[in-house]
């Protein structure tokens, strides 16, 4: 048995901290979290206190690039995962994966990497052979020849090509299907204003998924291939962007409801270029995806009064958005969507183990994976807590730093 103490600890469940808490953690799972009541010294078997600091669920990033550097500009990006061989695009990924995992994100669900290697390093991680979170991947997601991410290789035009590219995926082991239903910011020979799939082929890759029970994710810039998504109803909505013109967006309240009585996840994005609150330098950009932040953000917000389980991505990896800084992501969420710390962590933590399919973990309650992290401070009070990372604990085991 392993005990765990801190001056708070914020559990997952929308229940308030608790003041001086007890964890007992045991064969790599919690039993039980109480409130402290007596010394340290009467604790058997390890004990470690932290004080000052804040015990939480480990975060969960449900949409990070693994083998993606995070470079400047999207052609610097896409030149070098073209360029690169499968073992450098596999050392990279096994950075990004270990520095994620320092950063107090101790699950990641990986939506696009190239051949098999993300797939590689998840089994290498799982079987104890290289440190890192836990990786859910799709291998590579599915798109068409100039379509959105084509240059990762798994390119699907007609009916029967998409059949094939799912048999490929689950052939190779994917945990989840990925498809591009539109076109995509950093891919300039596609457009994320059309969608790029019709409705029978969005339903087919979400079908197959669900049949060998499994979950398909979309990816979604532009209200063009919305409804479809949303009726052949994908779990997750990557990005659910409603942008219906250059720098306009309209939300419909009805599809809104679809997506809720489907319990269906939309993922919002805050990757780098959403951060301009802390990088100067976004504020100064004249591209379009940090033009139409403004009208984004507004129609997020609609997105969430009206009752849409959201989780919070970083899609780290893409220009500007190094893995480790998603705390940065989560406070320019707090502020730009006018959430509370505790809604962004909860996205982050339990709504995002669901959302993924991972139950097992989350939250911080008897029976629940030990994942989990400690950060100084209260992230309750101030998210910059989350950058400052004292400990992380995975399914029981403490990573050193
Ligand atoms: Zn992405």
């Amino acid at each position: 048995m392993q005990f765990l103490t801190a001056d708070r600890l914020w559990d997952g469940t929308g229940q308030p901290s608790l003041v001086r808490p007890l964890v007992k953690i045991n064969e790599g799972r919690v039993d039980a979290v109480e409130r402290s009541l007596l010394g340290p010294a009467t604790c058997t078997g390890e004990h470690r206190d932290f004080p000052g600091c804040t015990i939480l669920p480990g975060l969960i990033d449900t949409h990070v690039h693994l083998v993606f550097s995070a470079l400047p500009t999207n052609q610097a990006i896409i030149e070098q995962v073209t360029r690169e061989t499968h073992e450098e695009l596999f050392e990279r990924a096994t950075r990004n994966a270990q520095a994620a995992l320092r950063a107090g994100i101790t699950t990641v669900r990986d939506c696009g990497g190239k051949a098999n290697v993300i797939q590689k390093l998840r089994d290498a991680i799982r079987a104890g052979a290289i440190l890192g979170p836990d990786i859910l991947s799709c291998g590579m997601p599915i798109t068409t020849a100039l379509g959105h991410c084509n240059w990762l290789g798994l390119i699907a035009n007609t009916p029967d090509e998409v059949r094939d590219a799912v048999g490929r995926m689950l052939d190779e082991g994917a945990d989840f299907l990925k498809v591009m239903a539109t076109g995509g910011n950093m891919t300039p020979t596609s457009d994320p204003m059309k969608a790029q799939y019709d409705f029978a082929s969005l339903a087919l890759i979400a079908d197959a998924a669900r049949a060998v029970g499994k979950h398909a994710a979309a990816h979604v810039l532009s209200r063009a291939a919305l409804p479809d998504v949303v009726k052949a109803n994908y779990r997750t909505i990557e990005h659910c962007d409603w942008r219906v013109e250059e720098y306009r967006y309209e939300f419909l309240p009805d599809l809104a409801r679809q997506i809720i009585d489907q319990q269906q996840y939309v993922g919002l994005t805050v990757s780098g270029t959403m951060r301009r609150a802390f990088l100067p330098e976004i504020r100064n950009d004249t591209g379009g995806p940090v033009r139409r932040l403004d009208a984004r953000f507004a129609c997020e917000r609609q997105m969430i009064e009206a009752g849409v389980p959201f989780t919070l991505h970083s899609d780290a990896g893409v220009r500007m958005t190094p893995i480790e800084r998603f705390d940065l992501g989560l406070r320019a969420a707090q502020i730009e969507l006018k959430l509370t710390p505790a809604e962004v962590l909860r996205a982050v933590t339990a709504t995002a183990a669901i959302a993924i399919g991972l139950p097992d973990r989350g939250m911080l309650t008897p029976g629940k994976r030990a994942d989990l992290i400690v950060v100084e401070g209260d992230p309750l009070r101030d998210l910059e807590s989350l950058g400052k990372v004292k400990a992380v604990m995975k399914a029981g085991q403490w990573i050193s730093p």
